[in-house]
């Protein structure tokens, strides 16, 4: 079948006392008048509220409390996994045209319908402004869901080119043959969507264990697929305690593929248990493991750059939402001789920055908002005291921060004197940038530094004029990001522009927004038909 033609959503600017400006302001009051929000479990399409409960607090407010999620317990995720299995047969017999049309309605929902909502619920539980939710919530969401609608028409297209006479040969594009666990990130809604749309439009049922952290927004998008009409079952949303979740479904003989975003240690940790459950020949088939995780991600910027652009991507790439993307730039590598001018337009503008309540219509447009929890808070925070005492750092720009109403982490631009510190190796997760001043002569050494120094291999930038130092970079680096920009800052792919994800320890590689990541949710057969 043909798709509907396709580009990237366009997204609102919410300009102050504008119409959509009103009715975000509107959809916050309707997500939070009642108090709390009830988020059952979905099970085969059943809601179930008697259980344990865990609030979702605003992390601009800690005081709110959000929405309450149900705890799922050992026979719950059991139930979940019974009820993808008993909806597969019939979801993977629907024609891919019948299975797209429930993401291409879903996404018309949340760009009409559910916008508002939407962007509440993502503001409000994970602490973006309105830009940074619109993006993600909205447009990136839509994006992955039709994107991956034409992605999935062009993969069933391919065929083998020859038959020879009399003989027929084609290739079926059927699903795993079990079910697939979806263990999605609080820090992008449309992450979350794709990992469990993206199995489920090739035709797979799919176990899902949102984030605690993102709850209410992906309880939203849960409501939006079954508006859309996703059959009971396809999707089971089984929020809980991560370890409990996981130990159930990964003993299962039918788990059939792992997708994640997350750490790193996590996603070794889940590898390790399914390779080790592979030699006691639990499973049927060999799981697919499907994972985005951990980042180190760098800028280097040679002499010939225009460090007013350098200084503002990192600006940008370090701070914007807090540093929370697993692509943030974390550390930056600048050459001595434009060390003080970058310093200055970084520090500058760092300055400027007004951390600000998201939730409350002053603070929609607000650059910074706080930090996910509490946790992180208190992580960020030992950072940062750490670097006060070591002599090996020092603190150029930031370093406040306080939890008395959120959990509030100043942007932070550090700079250590060892091009071999661990705050140029550890991923923090936080709005914490970490500097390594280098002479200009040694930029071949530095590059072999960036390749060498991290297990990691997400995202990174080049910042050059001279031709020859981009070439270089590119070559050096080559395995050091999968994701590599010159002269842009290391955040920000967009659906179908810029596939996602790296190499290395940073995950699997199969390229979010792409139709690779479909191909490793189907398992092909090959009929050959002698006429
Ligand atoms: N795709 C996002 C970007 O390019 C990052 C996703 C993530 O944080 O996992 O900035």
């Amino acid at each position: 079948f043909k798709p509907p033609p396709i580009k990237n959503e366009p997204t609102l600017e919410f300009s102050k006392g504008s119409l959509e400006w009103d009715y975000l302001k509107e959809g916050i009051l309707q997500l939070t008048d009642n108090g709390p929000i009830d988020v059952p479990l979905v099970i085969g399409g059943q809601k179930i509220y008697d259980r344990e409960v865990v609030p979702q607090v605003n992390p601009s407010n800690k005081k709110q409390v959000l929405a309450n999620a149900r705890q799922a317990t050992k026979d719950d995720v059991q139930n979940a996994i019974t009820a993808a299995k008993d909806a597969k047969n019939k979801w993977m017999s629907m024609p891919l045209h019948e299975r797209s049309a429930v993401f291409l309605k879903a996404a018309d929902l949340i760009s009409t319908k559910y916008r508002y909502k939407m962007l509440a619920a993502t503001m409000l539980g994970q602490g973006k402004n309105v830009f940074q939710a619109e993006i993600d919530a909205v447009a990136e969401l839509i994006d992955f869901f039709k994107f991956n609608v034409t992605y999935a028409s062009e993969l069933y297209s391919q065929q083998p080119l020859e038959s020879a006479p009399g003989v027929w040969n084609r290739a079926e594009y059927r699903p795993l043959e079990g079910f697939v666990y979806a263990v999605t990130p609080f820090n992008f809604t449309a992450i979350a969507a794709n990992l469990i749309g993206a199995p489920a439009l090739m035709g797979n049922t799919v176990v899902w264990k949102p984030s605690a952290s993102a709850i209410l927004s992906n309880y939203v998008l849960l409501e939006v697929l079954e508006e859309a009409g996703i059959p009971a079952g396809v999707i089971n949303f089984v929020p809980g305690e991560p370890r409990l979740v996981t130990d159930e479904v990964l003993d299962d003989p039918c788990f059939s593929a792992l997708h994640f975003t997350g750490s790193t240690n996590v996603f070794k940790s889940l590898y390790s248990k399914i390779s080790s459950n592979v030699n006691k020949d639990i499973y049927r088939e060999f799981p697919r493991l499907v994972g985005e995780t951990g980042g180190k991600n760098f800028h280097i910027i040679h002499p010939s750059a225009n460090i007013e652009h350098a200084a503002l991507s990192t600006l940008r790439g370090s701070f914007e939402y807090q540093g929370q993307k697993c692509s943030a730039t974390s550390r930056v590598f600048v050459p001595e001789s434009k060390w003080e001018q970058f310093k200055a337009i970084l520090s500058d503008n760092m300055n400027q920055i007004q951390q600000t309540n998201i939730s409350s219509s002053s603070g929609f447009h607000g650059f910074v908002g706080p930090v996910i929890h509490q946790q992180s808070y208190d992580k960020l925070s030992k950072v940062i005291e750490d670097a006060e005492t070591d002599p090996e750092l020092e603190i150029v720009s930031g370093g406040k921060h306080s939890d008395s109403v959120g959990f509030f982490v100043q942007p932070t631009l550090l700079r250590t004197s060892n091009a071999d510190h661990e705050y140029l190796k550890t991923e923090f997760f936080g709005p914490i940038v970490t500097a390594y001043v280098y002479s200009d002569a040694e930029f071949s050494t530095i590059l072999h530094k960036i390749d060498t120094s991290t297990q990691y291999g997400l995202t990174g930038s080049i910042f050059a004029c001279d031709r020859s130092a981009i070439v270089e970079a590119e070559e050096t680096l080559r395995y050091a990001a999968g994701n590599f920009y010159i002269n842009d800052k290391s955040t920000g792919a967009v659906v179908g522009q810029q596939w996602f994800g790296g190499a290395r320890m940073s995950g699997t590689n199969d390229k979010a927004g792409s139709a690779n990541i479909l191909s490793r949710f189907v398992s092909i057969r090959n009929i050959k038909e002698n006429f």
